[in-house]
């Protein structure tokens, strides 16, 4: 995919429970007419509260490998065993043509691979939960996940945890307020 001279890209990434959906909520608020939510495609099952479109595309797994045989993702992943996720070319060049910066809320590896791709167009941010036992207390309070599916993601989030380095810049999450005032502050930076 080309991208225009002022095109850059937002990349958020953080093991799930590390706060990454409030301070993405809380900038795009902040900036309605700068930034836009890049709405990946998923297979997994919708969870309650979440809406098709909105939250995700919710689409079937042959509906994604015939994406994929397409190339009409810029990244995807199978994120948790079955569950393939994926950011769409489609999605990033229609907020492009709204003149404003999509925000990919993703996981690492995926964060890698578009950094890899745009390099300076892009900025990578990784939410560092303060510990292991914080987020699974976050995730336990969440409710929206049985205990293997937490334990699975607390493995996840462990090796997550290693790749932090690769990023531009690491936000610690042991205050949102704080936190989302940091990553505020970066996103304006890199946009100016
Ligand atoms: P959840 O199932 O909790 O909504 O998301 C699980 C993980 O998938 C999160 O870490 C989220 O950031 C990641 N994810 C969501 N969309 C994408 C995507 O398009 N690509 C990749 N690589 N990861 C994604």
């Amino acid at each position: 995919m080309t991208e225009g001279e002022n095109h850059k890209i937002i990349i958020l990434a953080a093991p799930s429970g590390a706060g990454k959906t409030t301070i993405k909520s809380r900038l795009l608020a902040n900036m309605p007419n700068k930034l836009s939510f890049s709405i990946s495609a998923a297979t997994r099952k919708i969870r309650v509260g979440e809406q098709d479109g909105v939250d995700y595309f919710f689409i079937s797994e042959e509906d994604f490998k015939n994406k994929i045989d397409h190339n009409q993702f810029v990244e995807w992943e199978m994120v948790y065993p079955g569950a393939y996720y994926g950011t769409t070319v489609a999605e990033i060049k229609r907020i492009w043509n709204e003149q404003k910066t999509p925000i990919l809320d993703i996981d690492v590896q995926g964060a890698m691979r578009v950094k890899e791709l745009y390099g300076e167009k892009a900025i990578s941010i990784f939410i560092l939960p303060p510990s292991l036992d914080v987020l699974k207390n976050r995730l336990e309070k969440r409710g929206t996940d049985n205990e293997v599916q937490i334990k699975t993601r607390i493995e996840k989030a462990a090796k997550e945890i290693t790749f932090s380095k690769k990023f531009d810049h690491i936000v610690l999450n042991d205050d949102l307020n704080k936190a989302s005032e940091q990553v505020k502050i970066l996103v304006i930076d890199f946009l100016s």
